[in-house]
């Protein structure tokens, strides 16, 4: 699942356990879920992690530099001069501009993570105490960040990789790695292009890139 336009939010498919039926369940159990959605500051430490896995990143410029703040609604603003935006575990999410408490959105993301059958709309209005109308708006939010997931990767796309990183010559003597040239030393960058919808995702590689080019 990936509740975000770009990146994150994504939730562990449990695959330890071989049960039928198991490998396509969420992996946390609804006890788990119980516990992790029962009170605001746990529900919004577990939304944070699973958006930012690496540290809370600015998602406008993506920036690492974030400042805490006890601002109600838009707790994180960025302290980048050129942007300075505030923002929130919901913004460019999904759950932007939605009046539903992040329980009731995890709460939903379980259900419909976790259920064989889909879930109704009228499913959530009952389980969730909330009116029909948000219930729509939540079923049909969430069935967008489910669908999205998969959009990224089908149909024709490009696949293409870099290096990056500074030059050898221009390095310290000590930080040099004598390994030859070209690419030695420098991280690579592996990105992936859908032709159709013009969705981009890249990510650093493990290693570092071994071949000169
Ligand atoms: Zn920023």
């Amino acid at each position: 699942m990936n509740l975000t336009r770009e990146k994150g939010l994504s939730i562990e498919r449990n695959k330890s356990k071989k049960a039928p039926g198991k490998n396509f369940r969420i992996g946390i159990t609804l006890a788990d879920a119980v516990k992790l959605f029962a009170d605001r500051e746990t529900v919004q430490q577990w939304f944070v992690e699973q958006r930012w896995p690496y540290g809370i990143a600015c998602p406008y410029g993506g920036s690492l530099n974030i400042k805490e703040s006890k601002h109600k609604t838009m707790p994180h603003p960025c302290k980048e001069a050129t942007c300075a935006k505030r923002f929130s575990v919901r913004t460019k999410t999904v759950m932007e501009s939605s009046r539903l408490g992040l329980d009731k959105w995890g709460i939903a993301i379980f259900l419909m993570a976790t259920s064989l059958k889909s879930v109704s709309s009228m499913q959530l209005h009952r389980d969730l105490d909330i009116t029909q109308k948000s219930a729509w708006h939540l079923a049909h939010r969430l069935r967008f960040a489910l669908a999205s997931d998969g959009d990224l990767f089908s149909g024709p796309i490009e696949v293409d990789e870099t290096c990056v990183g500074g030059k050898e010559a221009n390095k310290h003597a000590k930080k040099k790695l004598k390994a030859g040239r070209g690419a030695v030393g420098k991280t690579a960058v592996a990105g992936v292009r859908n032709r159709e919808t013009g969705k981009v995702q890249a990510a650093g590689m493990p290693t570092h890139c071994l071949w000169v080019g």
